[in-house]
């Protein structure tokens, strides 16, 4: 008929028609599985097996003592011509058709629309196998793959990385999808996920039921004694002999104090590998709609965490010299500061004008962007309420995504801010 490879699918039967015509042995092999999945099945058979007749009078299914009609199939979700005349399998088959009633054949698969696979189930999970017609490979295989279940030789976490260390993985934004490849396979192999607030939580339900989760969040308070009882953690399940996930929004070694779990895993001897996440500061003004940098406009774009205040003595930042910047600038841990931030950058020298954007849990259900400027930033942040974590974009790129708000502010392309 075709060459294409049947479509896999799990048929929920429980109280929708089934028929099985045909009473001989054939027939007598599905009815069970069939009444197993709560079908009410209908066999339709002059005669029938005494293991078919056993089950009609234990009443687990319906048998209509005669030859096949078309109207069998009214109201029929799924059906099986299991006669032994290959012209009445051939009446089923277009009586099941004219009613778009999927119909496996016994005699011919090549003209059924419907295969049954060889299956098998242990522990809650069912093994279907389908070949190209070679129901002897389909019993094999389904019997090497249940037999290795039971051995336990086969599961869902075999042939995973059991060595034991640490792998630093940044989770990505906050979208569950964000993550890496490699981020998640990690995840999926870890003994122990060690994972901060901002860490994409949905991912954290995905994990094996044997995994140990360790939520820093609950730990007892005050930034350092918090890094330290997380590096005391990591180092100690590592030297226990556990692979150990270190799960971070965003990417860890931007602004989230990963190489200090570095460089404890060092001195305590324990492996130590990094897995990348898209960092924040890229990917949420991108999922926002809001390029970091674009031809004629930007040709930087300047990171900067904006936890301490302009002038504050710990600070590292040159506020002067970003003020002088033409480019984009990404803060981050920002909105508390972010008056402050704004006063230092247009005393520096910055077009109180500049286009701001705001982007508040980005890639998350509740993501919204607030436009503002920096001259009335301030302002503009506690009347819509904006609250961590956000990004806060500074630069005519705001402009070049939001024209309806700033106007051809961008499109001169002098990548200047007026002044
Ligand atoms: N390691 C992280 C950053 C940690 S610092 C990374 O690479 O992204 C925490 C700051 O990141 C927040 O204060 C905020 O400025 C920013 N941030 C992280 N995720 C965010 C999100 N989903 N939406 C907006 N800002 C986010």
């Amino acid at each position: 008929m075709d060459d294409f490879p049947t479509y896999p699918s799990g048929l929920r039967l429980a109280g929708r028609r089934v028929v099985v015509v045909g009473g001989g042995h054939v027939a007598q092999r599905r009815v069970p599985q069939l009444i197993a999945a709560g079908a009410q099945v209908h066999v339709v058979a002059p005669e029938a097996t005494p293991a078919i007749e056993g089950l009609v009078g234990s009443g687990e299914l319906t048998w209509h003592q005669r030859g096949f009609e078309d109207g069998d199939l009214d109201d029929t979700w799924y059906c099986i011509a299991a006669t032994n005349l290959p012209t009445v399998n051939e009446r089923i088959s277009r009586a099941a058709e004219a009613r778009r009633v999927f119909c496996v054949r016994a005699d011919d698969a090549t003209h059924a629309t419907a295969w049954t696979p060889a299956t098998g189930r242990h522990d809650g999970v069912t093994v279907a196998v389908l070949s190209n017609r070679e129901p002897q490979r389909s019993a094999s295989i389904r019997d090497a793959v249940v037999e290795q279940l039971r051995e336990g030789v086969l599961s869902a976490r075999r042939g995973r990385d059991r060595t034991p260390g640490v792998v630093l993985v940044g989770g990505g934004p906050g979208e569950p999808e964000l993550i890496t490849v490699a981020g998640r396979k990690a995840l999926m192999d870890a003994d122990v996920v060690v994972a901060d607030r901002l860490a994409p939580r949905e991912l954290l339900g995905d994990l094996p039921a044997d995994v140990e989760l360790v939520d820093v969040a609950k730990l007892p308070r005050g930034r350092s004694a918090q890094q330290e009882e997380i590096n005391r953690v990591i180092v100690e399940r590592a030297l226990a002999g556990k692979r150990v996930v270190r799960f971070k929004g965003g990417d860890n070694f931007v602004f989230g104090r990963g190489y200090e779990e570095v460089l404890a895993c060092r001195e305590a001897g324990v492996p130590v590998t990094v897995i990348p996440g898209l960092t924040s500061p890229v990917s949420v003004p991108a999922v926002a709609g809001i390029p970091v940098t674009h031809r004629g406009v930007a040709h930087e774009f300047t990171v900067i965490s904006g936890h301490l205040p302009p002038g504050h003595p710990e600070s590292l930042t040159e506020w002067a010299a970003v003020a002088q910047l033409r480019g984009t600038l990404v803060l981050m841990m920002a909105v508390q500061n972010a008056p402050a931030i704004a006063d230092a950058l247009v005393a520096g020298g910055r077009d109180a004008g500049t286009p701001v954007g705001v982007v508040c849990d980005g890639t998350m259900p509740g993501e919204r962007t607030v436009l503002s400027t920096l001259g009335t930033l301030a302002g503009d942040l506690a009347a819509e309420r904006v609250k961590p974590p956000a990004i806060i974009l500074v630069g005519d790129v705001v402009a070049v995504a939001h024209p309806e708000r700033f106007g051809d502010r961008a499109a001169g392309s002098s990548g200047g801010d007026g002044a």
